[in-house]
């Protein structure tokens, strides 16, 4: 392996390296067939059987019941903020939405252009540091649905538990998709961009219960349904080969790490490592309420913005990229999704530790 620095970046992010060598070798020749991946008609059976692979590797590794659709779809994360409203709402109908920072209120906005949206609950006014618990709000029972998003990937909060209310989830899970078991039963749609924690940008995965492909208008134009899409297994025009086959490379790579149960240890034991390192000193304070904490991307300030910008560059220098907080924050952020390895964090808690004693 060539030297690698560690990649604490949100999205795109670290991949696992031996996805990146597989890809390297598959876009040249493909499965030694004289042709590279990036050159083979989506309709190929070459390619069909990648796509298929893909989704069969992503209902194992979730557990998803057979009555939903997994779709490879376009547009980011965020053009599912209008798609979610576009093909579950009509006019005149009300949606609950939990507003728990910048992803959240943008899907907020979308959502107000197609119905009634009823913001249950807010964190905007103490700066998105928790997510709610049950008892906190409640939904009308005149409501389609709930959306949250799963994960605050700007933020560094994350629902600990899914919220157990008697009302049709919608989830974002861009930042913390296939980083924990998720009862998927409990959800109607679940979506999420694949750059954080699945793989390259480029596509976005829909997980859909199958009964609510109908509530779409036939006003909808047809590549905005997700029915269009169902219904053609994600093939209604040109999907985005690559990124699907990428996901379907680190879903292999997950199955080898033992699963997502697995996997939701070790981010357990690798955050664990930073946020001790932050709840060790004065010098650096957790953004989120620990009851919040995300175990995906780990915001802290320093005691002075100056001491942020140099504890970002020193670290930069070290191998440490990526660690600058979101420009709505401000402070750091250390983003550690499933593939980000332990080593690294390691090698931060010293970094941080030196640098407190340095500066402190
Ligand atoms: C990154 C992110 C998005 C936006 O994703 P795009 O693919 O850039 O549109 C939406 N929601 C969450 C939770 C994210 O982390």
């Amino acid at each position: 392996m060539p030297e690698r620095i560690y990649n604490f970046s949100p999205g795109p992010a670290t991949l696992p390296y031996s996805v990146l060598q597989q890809a390297a070798t598959d876009i040249v020749n493909f499965n030694n067939k004289g042709i590279g991946l990036i050159e083979l008609s989506h309709r190929s059976k070459e390619f069909i059987a990648v796509a298929d692979e893909t989704e069969s590797l992503i209902r194992e590794l979730m557990g998803i019941p057979a009555h939903y659709k997994v779709l490879f779809l376009q547009g980011g994360a965020s053009s599912q903020f209008f798609m979610v409203p576009m093909n579950l709402l009509a006019q005149g109908q009300k949606a609950t939405y939990l507003n728990t920072g910048t992803w959240s209120k943008k899907a907020i906005k979308e959502a107000k252009l197609f119905a009634t949206v009823d913001v249950a609950y807010s964190s905007e006014d103490i700066n998105f540091k928790r997510v709610p618990r049950d008892d906190e709000y409640s939904v009308d029972p005149e409501s389609q649905y709930l959306y949250f998003v799963t994960n605050n990937t700007i933020y560094g909060t994350q629902f600990q538990t899914m919220p157990a209310k008697d009302a049709l989830l919608i989830a974002d899970m861009s930042s913390d998709i296939l980083s924990r078991p998720v009862d998927v039963s409990r959800f109607g749609l679940i979506f999420a961009g694949a750059q954080k924690n699945m793989g390259p940008a480029g596509v976005t995965v829909v997980i859909i219960r199958e009964d609510l492909l109908d509530r779409v208008s036939d006003s909808v134009p047809s590549m905005l349904k997700y029915k269009t899409h169902a219904e053609k297994d994600s093939m209604f025009n040109t999907p985005p080969c690559f990124s699907i086959y990428c996901v379907g490379q680190v879903m292999h790579w997950l199955k080898t790490m033992g699963g997502i149960g697995a996997m939701e240890k070790i981010n357990q034991d690798k955050a664990a490592l930073l946020y001790e390192a932050i709840d060790s000193t004065d010098f650096y304070r957790g953004h989120a309420e620990k009851e919040s904490r995300s175990l995906m991307n780990i915001t802290f300030n320093l005691p002075t913005p100056e001491l942020e910008a140099r504890f970002i560059a020193e670290a930069t220098a070290a191998g440490l990229d990526g660690l600058k907080g979101h420009r709505s924050v401000g402070g750091c952020r250390a983003s550690i999704y499933n593939a980000f390895p332990r080593a690294g964090v390691e090698k931060l808690v010293e970094f941080m530790a030196d640098f407190a004693r340095k500066n402190g």
